[in-house]
């Protein structure tokens, strides 16, 4: 496509989405960023592609689990006080170790990733991290890279809409190809991660040595964090760089009305 093309179909597609907002700021961070989707597309699309993944993804039936994702994910909502979210926790039986967070609040754990983890701090650095693609809306950024690309994308179909957004927070599902999230996105939901985690009364030191540990274990061919590092490269650049930001994280906890430190113990084997 020539760039004339390109600018005209990126402005007719633009027209079509409703509110479309540009520059806006990530919260705690402050980076700016243009978004050509507004929020309600994110989050209606985030509504239907998570119906989708409840019919297609085995629901886990483990009441123990479900309650943990949900205690847990609710003291990081209430940090994340985003009042147009709709939340829901659920742990999905799949192998694999990931867990995602869908525009509007839809969280998304799975079993694979819960039996790496030795306590509750972790679990919520995790879905701190998660929810921090989610508040900062790296999935509308990436989602206005692809409007750029494409007058398509305003008018696909349901499926191929709720594959996008599927891609677009980096879900592993069988739906095919998966993005990895850039650099810039990772180092901006460590940081967002660190800081929720802390607000929400868990220790944010526990979340660096548990990143420390995937990138022993996660280097090895067959590993089951594999998948999970193919979404979110981890290196020791980024470790380093929440070790940097770990004193800022500390004053949120210290700060914090109730206090778990690490949380209860886990061993989901
Ligand atoms: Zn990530």
């Amino acid at each position: 496509m020539n760039t004339g093309k390109r600018i005209l179909c990126a402005a007719a597609a633009a027209l079509l989405l409703t509110a479309a907002s540009a520059c806006q700021s990530v919260p705690y961070t402050g980076r700016s960023r243009m978004l050509m989707t507004s929020e309600s597309y994110e989050t209606d699309s985030g509504k239907q592609a998570w119906d989708e993944l409840k019919k297609t993804e085995t629901i886990s039936t483990d009441a123990t689990a479900n309650a943990l994702v949900a205690r847990v994910g609710k003291r990081i909502a209430d940090a994340a006080d985003c009042p147009n979210f709709s939340w829901e926790f659920l742990v999905f039986r799949n192998p694999e170790a990931n867990a995602f967070c869908l525009p509007g609040g839809k969280v998304g754990v799975y079993t694979g990733i819960l039996s790496s983890m030795s306590c509750e701090a972790e679990l919520a650095g995790v879905i701190g991290h998660e929810v921090g693609h989610a508040i900062a809306r790296h999935g509308g950024e990436r989602m206005t890279q692809s409007l750029l690309q494409s007058i398509g994308a305003a008018l696909l179909s349901e499926t191929t809409r709720n594959e996008q957004i599927l891609q677009a927070y980096g879900v592993v599902s069988n739906l095919g190809v998966i993005l990895p999230y850039s650099r810039k996105h990772e180092h901006e939901a460590d940081t967002l991660g660190l800081i929720l985690m802390a607000k929400a009364g868990y220790d944010p030191s526990s979340l660096i040595a548990f990143w420390r540990n995937f990138s022993k274990t996660g280097g090895s061919s067959g590993s089951f964090l594999e998948k999970f590092l193919s979404t979110h490269p981890l290196d020791s650049e980024r470790i380093s760089a929440m070790e940097k930001q770990l004193p800022e994280a500390m004053q949120y906890y210290n700060r914090a009305k109730n206090k778990y430190g690490k949380g209860e113990s886990l061993s989901f084997r």
